[in-house]
């Protein structure tokens, strides 16, 4: 696409328009933060509804070059000012969509899925809004990315770095708070990895004062360019179901760029006749850190802060989310609301979906418990269909698992536990218990 950008910046609170291609996370005026905003009618000039939906169709055989990818399938509605050749990919997306009886069965559901974003090139959907953050970070000429994370982000960043060359990653980590799998990534990406004795909220209120003082080009959430990318979530969903949306998204919830980004693509999909009507959106929070689901339950008066608490949903353990307005807005708009799940419904939750053979972590578990208790309660009724989004994969947390499974997780005990059976190296002892001696 040529001529004038399709898309500029806007700020979120005054409405101000900030081209796309400088530098900018908030705006000069107001200090708010920034969102990239799309010329809709540009777009529905260039192709109607059924066309549209017909390219993203005809792009999901493609195996070769940028359109292979679950982002880029949809380059047009993500940064259509990027040239396709400037674009940084694994590619990434086309994860899929489980249906899961063990979750049917306990919510009392006719169809729940599970659409797996663990199954990303660093097995996390933070693959997709850092495709587009680095594509534009180069298309700008940055030569340093950087990020605070809860372990995440510095993996997809670090990876998606090291595939740019003459760009180097930076990220920086609170100490003690990441696993040993996420803490592993940036290491072997060779990304330059600290390790700050604080926690993600002091991490990134650190780098963000680094980066108005040295030429680093910041990759959180507070960079609009990462929510383009995870708009593609909401698009895989409906696409893999026929361009017929679910009738709730359920997402988990930590700084609230992902739930954000998921509300902010099904809405522009609404504009552009693609979908019929936006999917109620449903976000959980750990209890450790819920000033979302607390807000919601006080009818959203003033902003809720919270200091985070020990939680083994350690991505999301955020006291004071970035995104917090732009969530609550896409969440209310849907029609949806925010809940909040304590430890145990958590690491039971994940027990309960793992079973299935889908692996996920304790992260996109706090989804599922929240889902489990909406259903419960009645918000969610049993005919409804949902899509829960894991946004991890199990296999990124081995250390909860195996301690819920060896019994030694925190609170009252684990409900679903697989026991470790530890046993003689001697056939006749696995004989004597496959016939039950
Ligand atoms: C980042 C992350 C989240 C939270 O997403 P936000 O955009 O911060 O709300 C949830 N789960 C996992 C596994 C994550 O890495
Ligand atoms: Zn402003």
């Amino acid at each position: 696409m040529s001529g004038e950008p399709y898309a500029t910046l806007r700020c979120i609170a005054c409405g101000r328009p900030w081209p796309l291609d400088a530098i900018r996370y908030t705006c000069d005026d107001c200090g708010d933060l920034l969102e990239v905003t799309h010329d809709v009618g540009r777009l529905q000039a260039l192709r109607g509804p059924g066309a549209w939906r017909a390219l993203f169709d005809t792009r999901l055989g493609t195996r070769d070059g940028p359109h292979a990818s679950g982002v880029w399938r949809y380059h047009e509605l993500i940064l259509p000012d990027l040239p396709a050749d400037e674009i940084v990919t694994f590619p990434e997306g086309n994860t899929n969509l489980y249906r899961v009886p063990t979750l049917e069965r306990e919510a009392g559901s006719t169809d729940v899925r599970v659409k797996h974003e663990g199954e990303n090139p660093t097995l996390s959907f933070k693959d997709r809004g850092m495709t587009a953050g680095v594509s534009w970070a180069r298309h700008l000429g940055a030569r340093v990315v950087a990020c605070a994370s809860t372990g995440d982000t510095s993996a997809a960043l670090a990876a998606y770095a090291a595939r740019v060359p003459g760009m180097k990653g930076l990220v920086v980590l609170p100490r003690g708070k990441v696993t040993a799998e996420q803490l592993s990534q940036p290491l072997a990406a060779g990304c330059l990895t600290l390790s700050l004795p604080t926690d993600f909220d002091g991490c990134l209120r650190i780098l963000r004062e680094v980066c108005r003082r040295r030429p680093l080009y910041l990759l959180n959430s507070v960079n609009p360019l990462r929510i383009e990318g995870q708009k593609a979530i909401a698009f895989e969903i409906v696409q893999q179901l026929g361009w017929r949306p679910p009738d709730w998204i359920v997402v988990p919830v930590g700084n609230a760029g992902n739930i954000s980004a998921i509300g902010k693509g099904l809405f522009e999909l609404a504009d552009l006749g693609i979908i019929d009507r936006v999917p109620r959106l449903l976000g959980v929070q750990t209890e450790a850190a819920a000033p979302l689901a607390r807000a919601c339950r006080e009818g959203y008066g003033a902003r809720v802060r919270v200091t985070a608490g020990e939680t083994a949903a350690t991505a999301i353990r955020i006291g004071d989310p970035v995104s917090y307005d732009r969530a609550v807005k896409v969440v209310r708009a849907s029609g949806g609301f925010f809940e909040s799940a304590g430890e145990r419904e958590i690491l039971d939750a994940k027990a309960l979906v793992d079973s299935s053979g889908v692996y996920i972590c304790p992260n996109s578990a706090t989804a599922v418990a929240g889902f489990l208790k909406a259903r419960a309660a009645g918000r969610i009724a049993a005919a409804e269909q949902v899509v829960v989004v894991a946004t991890a994969h199990g296999c990124k947390f081995s250390r909860t698992t195996i301690e819920y499974h060896t019994g030694r997780p925190e609170g009252d005990g684990p409900r679903r536990a697989n026991r470790i059976v530890e046993i003689d190296a001697d056939p006749g002892a696995i004989e004597r218990l496959i016939d039950g001696a």
